[in-house]
């Protein structure tokens, strides 16, 4: 498919977006994108909680790319879905998590770039080291050279047995990858913050510990969201801009910060459309340009 490349977004704006239901298309989230002072956007490539994919209409995703080209978009992430569990003790489940990431790797292959986000997993009573060693194994029988798409590895609050709850877990996976040019990281605020890291009070020393435990070369987006629950919870509980326990305060040094204020920013608040609006407005109005 020929189309141009997503420009790595405006060069001196805020690359911000949310996430976007995929019920109405491609282009349809595009404008909708547009519409709430977006310029990226974060879509489910298939129904969160089930399994099969929707046949791609490939005209529709041509019109996405056009547009998204014509309006200077950021990198536009898909999210896998939650059923997919490389690090399962099912091996039906295994199966069925390479079968969902081949499928949306060459689904996402006819984008000119895209990020393909994903859980690593929950190792379920196997141990993290053997959890680690599945994701891996799953990861290294897709990463090619060829590959289009870069695969991020998001960051987890650690609920259960989830498995990148820590940096160090993270980057183990990433040391057992043959093919490291197409693997990076998403850093969830949220899930950090749930996960222990104080990115409210220590920002500069979380990124440091990033930097020192993985490579600041793999962090290569951010969710933003705020936290229900308190440092260190464990929980997972999303909550709006401003409205949990990292603040705003927080929230407006994470954008502006020298190291993350050029990643794309995706909100995966508890929002509709319109108070996804709201917070692209309070956060571009917080960005220091
Ligand atoms: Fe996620
Ligand atoms: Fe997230
Ligand atoms: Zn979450």
């Amino acid at each position: 498919m020929v189309a141009p490349y997503f420009s790595s977004g405006g060069q001196r704006m805020l690359n911000i977006g949310c996430h976007l239901s995929a019920a109405k298309g491609y282009y349809h989230m595009g404008k909708e994108a547009l519409d709430i002072g977006a310029n990226t956007f974060q879509f489910f490539t298939r129904n969160p909680r089930g399994g099969k994919a929707k046949k791609v209409n490939y005209d529709d995703m041509k019109l996405l790319i056009e547009f998204a080209g014509r309006n200077n978009f950021a990198t536009l992430m898909a999210h896998a879905p939650y059923t997919m569990n490389a690090c399962s003790v099912e091996p039906s489940i295994r199966n069925f998590a390479l079968q969902v990431i081949q499928e949306d790797l060459s689904t996402l292959d006819n984008f000119p770039n895209a990020y393909y986000v994903f859980h690593p997993g929950s190792h379920s009573g196997q141990g993290v080291e053997q959890g680690i060693a599945l994701i891996a194994e799953m990861l290294n029988s897709v990463l090619s050279d060829g590959l289009r798409t870069t695969v991020l590895l998001e960051t987890m609050s650690g609920k259960g047995t989830e498995i990148g709850k820590t940096f160090e877990e993270l980057n183990l996976i990433i040391q057992l990858l043959e093919q490291k040019e197409k693997i990076g990281v998403c850093l969830d605020t949220c899930h950090v913050y749930d996960g222990g890291y104080d990115i409210v009070n220590n920002l500069d020393g979380v990124l440091k510990e990033f930097d020192d435990k993985i490579g600041l070369n793999f962090l290569k987006a951010v969710h933003c969201n705020d936290s229900l629950n308190i440092l260190g919870s464990h929980k997972d509980r999303h909550a709006c801009i401003g409205k949990g326990n990292i603040g705003l305060d927080a929230m407006s040094r994470i954008i502006n910060h020298p190291i993350l204020r050029k990643l794309p920013f995706y909100l995966e608040t508890p929002n509709d459309l319109s108070g996804y609006a709201e917070e692209i407005r309070t956060l571009r109005k917080l960005y220091v340009e």
